[in-house]
């Protein structure tokens, strides 16, 4: 075949990037701008900022989208960080300014397969991804083929008698390991008077704390953001532990902002997965970083053109 490039799009809720990779996956150009309140318009400004000259060079787009897509028709079902994209047929939008083939898949699945293309899973056969942010989402690699399911892990509850999500379930890893929960959790033991030198962050607006202030805190050995840390950890490594459980990979990848606090977090997640899966699994799966990070969506989505006949 003639075409020479392979086009990706990141969707997320606070920012939507797009990048134009030669076959070889080196990117030849590349561009972001905040979703804001129309999406769609902001996704063919960047696709026209991007694309190659001549649009026949192109193999096709590949879309990483935020929430539950239907892969096979290239509609978003539901994405609560871009709600207007609730729906929306990716595929038919952009096919009718666009004649190339078109891919639409989940942003952590699009995100797993970016790692297996070129990161940390490149030389993995078999892997499960977590992207760890305000949400916590999955992505399977298996036989290195990204499997096109939900893996929705995030959902998983580990707490039968757990809050309740918005998801409809209760319990829910996301709830307790993710991002917004660190934030939450940590804003809650400030309110109920806990000493921290998190109270002097921010001019004393505690509730202005990001994930980063509670990391670099406990870096400085703040005790109550010490807790809410390891308290995460343990929630994440109760999922990680039924991961290795049902699917027995050769490694768990970890991903976003969170990372950042590997030697508290993601410690404390190792070990709790060490005591709670079955120990034959757990002494065959090596728990590591992305390489790609922010990346990895981006790469995944447009090499998926290549991979998927559909
Ligand atoms: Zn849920």
């Amino acid at each position: 075949m003639a075409n020479k490039y392979i086009v990706g799009v990141d969707l997320g809720g606070t920012n939507i990037r797009a990048a134009l990779f030669d076959l070889d996956g080196k990117v030849v150009s590349k561009s972001k701008a905040s979703t804001g309140k129309d999406p769609l318009q902001v996704l063919f400004k960047l696709l026209e900022s991007v694309y190659a000259p001549n649009a026949a060079d192109v193999a096709g787009i590949g879309i990483a989208a935020a929430g539950l897509v239907d892969r096979s028709n290239g509609i978003v079902i539901k994405s609560p960080n871009i709600p207007k994209l609730d729906g929306v047929n990716l595929k038919s939008e952009i096919g009718k300014h666009y004649k190339a083939r078109i891919v639409v898949e989940n942003d952590a699945n699009a995100a797993a397969y970016g790692e297996k293309i070129s990161g940390a899973g490149k030389n993995i056969r078999n892997f499960v991804m977590l992207t760890l942010g305000t949400g916590i989402g999955g992505g399977i690699v298996f036989h290195d083929k990204l499997l096109p399911v939900a893996a929705e892990i995030g959902h998983m509850s580990i707490n039968a008698g757990g809050r309740q999500c918005p998801c409809g379930n209760v319990g829910c890893l996301e709830l307790y390991a993710s991002a917004t929960a660190i934030i939450g959790n940590t804003v809650a033991e400030l309110e109920k008077g806990g000493s921290s030198i998190l109270r002097d962050f921010n001019n004393g607006n505690f509730y202005k704390i990001k994930a980063k202030d509670i990391y670099n805190a406990a870096l400085e050995g703040d005790p109550l953001a010490r807790n809410v840390l390891r308290e995460a950890g343990k929630g994440l490594g109760i999922g990680i532990a039924g991961i290795i459980n049902i699917m027995s990979p050769e490694a768990i990848i970890l991903t976003g902002g969170l990372i950042g606090a590997w030697n508290i977090y993601v410690e404390t997640a190792i070990k709790e997965a060490s005591r709670r899966a079955l120990k034959e699994l757990y002494d065959n799966v090596q728990i590591i970083a992305s390489t790609l990070g922010d990346d990895a969506g981006l790469v995944g989505a447009a090499h998926l053109i290549l991979d998927r006949n559909s």
